[in-house]
């Protein structure tokens, strides 16, 4: 509809960051003088709802012709913000169907914070120097002050009263005599513009192909997919770091995404040394004036280059060229709150409805990933070799029915002179193991109670560094008692099996020369602390880095040239059809940071099952003939990317009205050729958050339309108020 077409019906559809089904209708403003701006699709406007006022956004689409006796509320105000783009408002609607969330809710990700538009950005006041005041009479501090104020013109009254050593008085004085102007300007950050034509690194053969298919791609403003496969080390980020500068030369945004804000800061310190100007981070650890500021610097199109998190995808850019999913095998782009969705999916589809390229770089690529790689549909962009003289790290399984450790001891005697060799040489060692706190189990000696979460179904694991028993699930904290609850014995609780805090201790213990640092998102609780971690490592003041999967990805340590993992076999078990995927891609990036200099490394994968296809893979450096098979495996199946999946999770208090909204389900299921549904059941997690829960599991071939599907399923059942459903399209976690 056009522009023309509001004042014909002067009704206009709002949506609003709320959780309702479709856009409201309110009435348009009136026009004419002294009536404010016209409001088009993307507007910004103040509408109120059931007293409340909300910033919302005029909806496309005919608004219903209502009867005339029907009063509607009228738009407060449209705001003069530039309107939210029609591929973004498209982005909502097709994301709010694929994924049924309602399209309020997914407005509110692209507004995270619409005060940061609607309201003046904050201003403060500068002073420059005026016409010579014939009548002032100059004396020393006066000069000092008129002579800074004419070098750095801009400064603030404190700033420039400070620059010139000179109270705030002599400063205001001038002011008043009119030898300084006093200005209100934006308070705004500046920050220097990354420069496209800054020279990167020379290229290699196999990254310049690379780089100049994606610079291809980047000028023709079309939508493309890139599979930018390398392993680690290889030069991705330098190899779409040019895709970047071809952007920045056409003068157009570029989002980048990475799965976790502990890469950030690295990636911006490297961005801002190849560019010479900043890029901007998005991510739930701004201030809320940083944030409010980075919002509008994207709105307008002054910041050039955005990195960040997963919500920054639906960020409203003012002139989107290009995205980069960087790791996007990674599982952290899946959000499992709120709006389930995952990001890396989504991310492809607004390149698609931006028209333009997006590029998903990764060594361990997705198996969706490669499937549409394969088929034709990704441009398949493949970097071989290491950069440089670094070699891929040897791989060894270590089989620890051959060497256990003795009780409650988990370094092998394989690894433990491996590491002692890998010191004496003046390297560093990594060990690794994805468990967070001291033991995964806490029970009682004398009767084997164990201690549980009161509001989940799952063990509660000691945190020695807290002093805290806490539940990994729900956030539950205890002390940890001194009397077991069911015997009553006192003082008699044991730690079963490793975590990443008794796997220090132990390390600690074997080599007291060695400086540890111990890195969990448990111990790192800020961004700072983690660069700070990440910097004594590179600054060679760690022997021993000790960590979970936070230290897998993405860093670069030259001297690192041991990395030890303590259980391979952690994540192949249990019912998750993406265990040997994920476990894959986890060692593979965990045994990427060896070696990735001039020293070669080794890798050690501590297994008890040492000939399971992932582990014998990993060993041989057999990507290929891994993928190949885990490929085959699903097709075989029917799973993803072969056939789709959807999880319906039912929870509620009262498990009885659980198990009835279950049956109601099953009742109404959809029946279909190509389809299955499977449940209810319990879920592994049968009791989280004081909630008892049942899944659904949503099997259909690729042709199926899912999220249609599962509309309609829902509209014939009506579930017991007391519960709640989720729905989780292309389901991660199976828990
Ligand atoms: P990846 O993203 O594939 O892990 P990076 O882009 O981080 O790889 O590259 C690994 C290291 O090698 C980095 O320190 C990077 O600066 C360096 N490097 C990669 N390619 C080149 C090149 N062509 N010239 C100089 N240094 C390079
Ligand atoms: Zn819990």
């Amino acid at each position: 509809m056009s522009a023309q077409g509001f004042f014909d019906t002067g009704i206009l559809r709002v949506l609003l960051p709320v959780p309702l089904g479709r856009p409201l209708s309110y009435a348009a403003p009136g026009s004419g003088p002294g009536f404010g701006e016209m409001p088009q699709p993307g507007s910004l406007v103040r509408v109120s709802l059931s007293g409340r006022e909300l910033v919302g956004v005029v909806w496309d689409g005919e608004a219903e012709t209502l009867p005339p006796d029907k009063k509607l509320k009228q738009v407060a105000e449209v705001y003069r913000t530039p309107p939210l783009s029609a591929p973004l408002r498209r982005l909502v609607d097709w994301v709010a169907a694929y994924t049924l969330n309602t399209p309020g809710m997914v407005l509110r990700m692209c507004l995270p914070m619409p005060e940061a538009l609607t309201q003046p950005p904050p201003s403060r006041q500068v002073l420059h120097i005026a016409q010579p005041q014939p009548d002032l009479r100059p004396n020393a501090q006066r000069s000092r002050v008129l002579a800074i104020a004419a070098e750095r013109p801009g400064l603030s009254q404190s700033e420039l009263a400070e620059a010139a050593g000179v109270g705030a008085a002599v400063v205001r004085r001038l002011v008043e005599l009119g030898a300084l102007r006093a200005l209100s300007v934006s308070a705004d950050s500046r920050r220097s513009e990354p420069d496209g034509d800054a020279a990167g690194p020379h290229l290699s053969e196999d990254q310049q192909a690379a780089a100049q298919t994606l610079c291809a791609a980047v000028a023709a403003r079309q939508f493309s997919v890139a599979l930018l496969q390398g392993v680690t080390g290889s030069g991705k980020t330098e190899v779409y770091f040019e895709a970047v500068a071809e952007a920045l030369r056409m003068g157009r945004q570029c989002l980048v995404l990475l799965p976790e804000i502990a890469l950030t800061q690295a990636w911006l310190d490297r961005f801002e040394r190849r560019f010479g100007g900043q890029a901007w981070a998005w991510h739930s650890e701004l201030s809320p004036g940083r944030r409010a500021e980075t919002l509008r610097a994207i709105t307008s199109g002054r910041a050039r280059v955005v990195v960040g998190a997963r919500s920054a995808l639906f960020l409203p850019f003012a002139d989107l060229g290009m995205i980069v999913v960087d790791e996007e095998h990674d599982a952290s782009y899946k959000q499992e709150e709120g709006a389930i969705y995952n990001a890396r999916d989504m991310a492809v589809v607004r390149a698609k409805l931006e028209s333009v390229p997006i590029v998903l770089a990764s060594a361990t690529p997705s198996l969706e990933s490669l499937y549409n790689a394969r088929r034709g549909r990704y441009a398949h962009l493949l970097l071989p070799q290491r950069h440089g003289t670094a070699e891929m790290p040897k791989v060894f399984a270590i089989d620890m029915r051959k060497h256990p450790p003795a009780s409650q001891h988990f370094i092998s005697a394989p690894l433990r002179v491996a590491i002692e060799k890998t010191l004496a040489e003046g390297e560093q060692a990594m060990l690794f193991l994805n468990r967070r706190g001291y033991a995964p189990l806490t029970l009682c000696g004398a009767c084997g109670h164990r201690l549980e979460c009161p509001n989940c179904s799952a063990w509660l694991v000691e945190h020695k560094a807290r002093g805290r028993l806490l539940c990994h699930h729900c956030g539950f904290q205890a002390r940890l008692p001194d009397a077991c609850p069911a015997c009553g014995e006192t003082h008699r609780f044991k730690p079963c099996g490793p975590g990443v805090e008794r796997l220090a201790e132990e390390a600690a213990a074997l080599f007291p020369e060695a400086r540890l640092a111990l890195m969990t998102s448990d111990t790192m609780t800020s961004p700072q602390q983690i660069t700070e971690t990440l910097r004594r490592v590179e600054d060679r003041a760690v022997d021993i880095l000790v960590g979970t999967q936070i230290v897998a990805k993405g860093h670069h340590f030259p001297m690192l040239t041991l990395v030890g993992v303590i259980d391979a076999d952690l994540g192949l078990a249990g019912g998750d059809p993406r265990a040997a995927e994920r476990t894959w891609q986890l060692l593979t990036q965990v045994a990427g940071r060896a070696g990735r200099a001039e020293r070669p490394g080794s890798v050690l994968l501590q297994s008890y099952e040492p000939t399971h296809p992932v582990i014998a893979a990993l060993a041989r450096h057999d990507t290929e003939g891994f993928l190949l098979a885990e490929l085959a495996e699903r097709e075989r199946g029917g799973m993803p990317p072969f056939g789709r999946l959807a999880a319906l999770i039912i929870s509620g208090t009262d498990a009885a009205q659980v198990g009835q909204a279950g049956r109601l389900l099953a009742q109404a299921a959809p029946m279909a050729h190509g389809l299955r549904v499977l449940g209810p059941a319990p879920a592994p997690l049968s009791f989280l958050r004081g909630k008892h829960r049942e899944r659904l599991l949503l099997k259909a071939t690729r042709d199926i339309d899912t999220a249609k599907c599962i509309a309609e399923w829902l509209g014939r059942v009506k579930l017991p108020s007391g519960v709640r459903l989720a729905v989780d399209i292309d389901p991660y976690s199976f828990l």
